[in-house]
């Protein structure tokens, strides 16, 4: 008999975990609070940066960088997939990323051989950033990019087109504690059956599971963004101290982002605006007399040492989890699905699942 799963959360995650479970022949249901795709204000998915690949990968856990490696390995292929099979070109292309001091440059060259990841020492002043001079950096060529908005555009079509059922505008109520789940009750009294749950509630994921024996570490983790559309662009990622630009295709230039512990709060502040555009013209001078076209924020689903957690509930046999993936999850989450869609299905993972586990 085929499974219905219902998965609770239409970002990034739940989007990808729905695919992986279409593929392996399950009926899907995604409930959503808001609307899937759509630049709602507070989650995390279309507000990300879109960088496939983490900022100082060296200084993170075997385990958050084995799901980084996997995911961003995926995207080439599916990026190529979505844009034959919907039409919307998610703008996926290799940028290259000029990762610029302060670092520990021996950390990130021994962890670069390590994982295969091609690396070359540079002068910064080789690029053609304006106020770089021939300070010693480090050029990834190959470090990718997407585009966050697209990319969920993408997928949304993807999981129409495959008869996915999209429950928009509902909010499903925190879970009691059970042993097995039938059905789901939303805010609204509405009580909604599947035969497996999924939990992808990004950095709401905590709150829905409080009362049950799970409990998540997951809290949200704001990040702002700058929007330029300069006259001369940038060519390549580039990073410094935890700030980085993105130049888009279509001559648009990204400049972020912040790690702010403020709970829900997902507006935008003066004093954020500020500290980025001054970074971003000690980089790039030439932004001085350019516009800022939009400033933006989303709620990430904060974790220590950015671990999700992925697999079964300790105790509720039929709900799983997939959540937590704070700053990389858009580059996590083609492997984070496959891993959480083989446990369900009863597959051996092609990653060791351990780690992930809730506790
Ligand atoms: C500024 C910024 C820059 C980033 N840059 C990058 C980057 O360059 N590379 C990278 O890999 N990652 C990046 N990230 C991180 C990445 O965006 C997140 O890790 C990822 O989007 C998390 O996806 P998610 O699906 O878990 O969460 P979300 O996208 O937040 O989705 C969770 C969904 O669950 C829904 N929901 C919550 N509660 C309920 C409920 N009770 N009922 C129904 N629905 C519910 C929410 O409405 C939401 O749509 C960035 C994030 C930010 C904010």
């Amino acid at each position: 008999m085929t499974q219905h799963v219902m998965i609770i959360g239409g970002g990034i995650v739940g989007c990808m975990t729905a695919m992986e479970l279409v593929n392996r022949g399950c009926r899907v249901t995604i409930v959503e609070r808001n609307q899937i795709a759509s630049q709602t204000s507070g989650e995390s998915s279309w507000a990300g940066g879109g960088i496939i690949f983490p900022l100082l990968p060296w200084l993170y856990s075997e385990p958050v960088n084995t799901l980084t490696n996997n995911g961003a390995n995926f995207y080439r292929e599916l990026s190529q997939r979505l844009q034959l099979e919907t039409g919307i070109d998610a703008n996926f292309e290799q940028s290259g990323f000029l990762l610029l001091p302060a670092f520990d440059v021996k950390s990130a060259q021994a962890w670069c051989m390590q994982n295969q990841v091609p690396v070359q020492a540079v002068k910064a002043s080789a690029f053609k950033v304006q106020s770089l001079s021939g300070e010693d950096a480090l050029w990834l060529p190959t470090v990718c990019q997407i585009r966050p908005p697209y990319l969920m555009q993408a997928m949304r079509k993807w999981l129409e087109q495959h008869k996915v059922t999209l429950l928009e505008h509902t909010q499903l109520a925190p879970l009691k504690e059970t042993q097995r789940l039938t059905e789901w009750q939303t805010i609204d009294g509405e009580k909604l059956g599947a035969d497996q749950f999924v939990v992808t509630s990004g950095a709401w994921s905590f709150e829905l599971l409080k009362e049950t024996t799970a409990k998540l570490k997951v809290k949200p983790m704001r990040g702002q963004i700058l929007l330029y559309q300069p006259e001369h662009n940038l060519e390549q990622i580039v990073y410094r101290e935890g700030f980085y630009m993105i130049p888009r295709r279509d001559g648009y230039l990204l400049a972020g982002s912040t790690l702010e512990d403020v709970g829900f709060d997902a507006s935008v502040t003066e004093a954020v605006r500020d500290e980025l555009r001054i970074k971003a013209e000690a980089i790039m001078p030439a932004l001085k007399n350019e516009p800022i076209i939009k400033h933006w924020s989303g709620l990430r689903p904060g974790t220590p040492e950015n671990l999700p957690t992925i697999g079964a509930h300790p105790t509720i046999e039929n709900l799983y989890l997939n959540t937590g993936h704070f700053r990389y999850g858009l580059t996590m989450a083609p492997a984070s699905a496959q891993l959480v869609a083989a446990l369900m299905s009863g597959e051996a993972p092609r990653i060791d699942a351990t780690p992930y586990a809730c506790r």
